[in-house]
């Protein structure tokens, strides 16, 4: 049998079980595969990541030989859309906590006069760079949660849609927003949990407190399952191209559709001209990969990763305008309905004004190409 060649190419996926099984199928003697040390980690410590020893040990070859890694890719695009739901949870996690200190905490006066004028100071809530934190992690969370589940529902219909079409346009939108929702939930996630610890002040640098955790935990989710910055390569350079473009073509034609759809409610113009702002931003830069990339591959490495927290935003964005748009609807039919609507439609707003115009920063980031950015020499680090 020829040797198998010394690249990803040639590696198989093999089952390595603790015990053997005899002949009669009972279990038999201890396999040679050991754990050889736990590694000591920053956070996650409720999961135990070891160094495994094979050496002498039986491995059953699971599939073909030497397709193990494209068998480990069906594994890795589920894994990677979970560990965008664990980016996304910690958020959460961390969001609400610093929301409930928020309300308590007492310290400095509102700009506006006193809020609180019988205590001693005001909840730290009323301080607009406070809100700031708060509001960047409940705009994300809220938008982050609707983008998710709209993958899941593509998940489903790839698998079971009525017709080939409808379950190739399934699979071609999950493909290109899978290493967005992994790495754009996981580096928010972290961004988010700083700054929820940021909200508590010194408190939230203590244990006692569990900032610190939430922190230390989200950490892991930029790096495993493939880091941020592979997600980004392989949004640039396998998920675009693909097909001629088709996913992002199918993609942002239903954004189109969906803007079209706001026409005639004045509550949702705002959020449709900042929509179509940044869907602007994203076709621009897109045309500057094509135009730019192909000949020079690092331009497409250095504005990999701006392009995918753009085409990130998008997302977010277009979910929010859906939500708001369900808000606006709910609210006519049901106006005893207010507070969770209002709130809905308030926190698209601030996801539009104050989150979505980070486009035009990428835009121009990925405009800029590698230029300046391969300039230095090496040894010059
Ligand atoms: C706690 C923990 C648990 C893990 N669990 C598992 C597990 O269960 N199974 C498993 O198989 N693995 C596991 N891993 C490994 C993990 O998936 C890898 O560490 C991760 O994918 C990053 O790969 P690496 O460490 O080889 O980094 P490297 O590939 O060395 O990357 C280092 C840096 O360089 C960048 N980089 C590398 N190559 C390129 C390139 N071509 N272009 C641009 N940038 C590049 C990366 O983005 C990254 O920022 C685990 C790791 C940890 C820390």
């Amino acid at each position: 049998m020829p040797a198998s060649p010394d690249r990803v190419q040639g590696i198989s996926l093999f089952i390595v079980p603790k015990f053997l099984l005899r002949a009669d199928n009972t279990i038999g003697e201890r396999n040679a595969v050991s754990c050889g040390n736990i590694e000591k980690k920053m956070g996650i410590h409720g999961n135990a990541t070891c160094v495994m020893n094979y050496d002498g040990a039986t491995g059953y070859l699971v599939g073909e030989r030497d397709k193990g890694l494209r068998a480990m890719f069906i594994m890795m695009n589920a894994a990677r859309l979970g560990v965008g739901v664990q980016g996304m949870a910690q958020s959460e996690v961390a969001y609400q906590n610093a929301a409930q200190y928020a309300r308590d905490r007492l310290q400095g006066r509102a700009l506006t006069g006193p809020k609180n004028a019988a205590g001693p100071a005001e909840p730290i809530i009323v301080h607009p760079d406070v809100r700031r934190m708060l509001m960047n992690a409940r705009a994300f969370n809220e938008g982050a949660r609707a983008l998710m589940l709209w993958g899941a529902l593509q998940v489903d219909l790839a698998q079971v849609a009525a017709s080939p079409e409808e379950r190739q346009r399934a699979d071609d939108v999950i493909g290109l927003l899978t290493p967005v929702i992994k790495a754009y939930f996981t580096d928010k996630g972290y961004e988010n949990a700083t700054n929820a610890q940021q909200c508590l002040g010194g408190h939230g640098y203590v244990q006692e407190w569990g900032m610190e955790q939430f922190v230390r935990d989200a950490r892991i989710t930029m790096i495993y399952e493939g880091a941020n910055g592979i997600q980004a390569l392989d949004l640039v350079g396998r998920k675009l191209p693909a097909n001629g473009g088709r996913a992002l073509r199918t993609w942002t034609a239903e954004i189109v559709a969906a803007l079209a759809a706001t026409s005639g409610e004045p509550r949702l113009q705002a959020l449709a001209e900042a929509l179509s702002r940044a869907l602007a931003d994203l076709q621009a830069a897109t045309q500057w990969l094509v135009r730019n990339a192909m000949g020079r591959p690092d331009n497409a490495g250095a504005g990999a990763m701006a392009y995918l927290h753009l085409l990130g935003l998008v997302a977010l964005g277009y979910q929010w305008v859906l939500m708001a748009q369900a808000a606006c609807r709910a609210l006519d039919e049901d106006p005893a309905e207010t507070d969770f609507y209002t709130n809905k439609l308030i926190t698209a707003r601030y996801f539009c004004s104050h989150l979505l115009p980070e486009t035009a920063l990428h835009r121009a980031r990925v405009e800029a190409g590698c230029e300046d950015m391969m300039a230095l020499d090496a040894a010059a680090f």
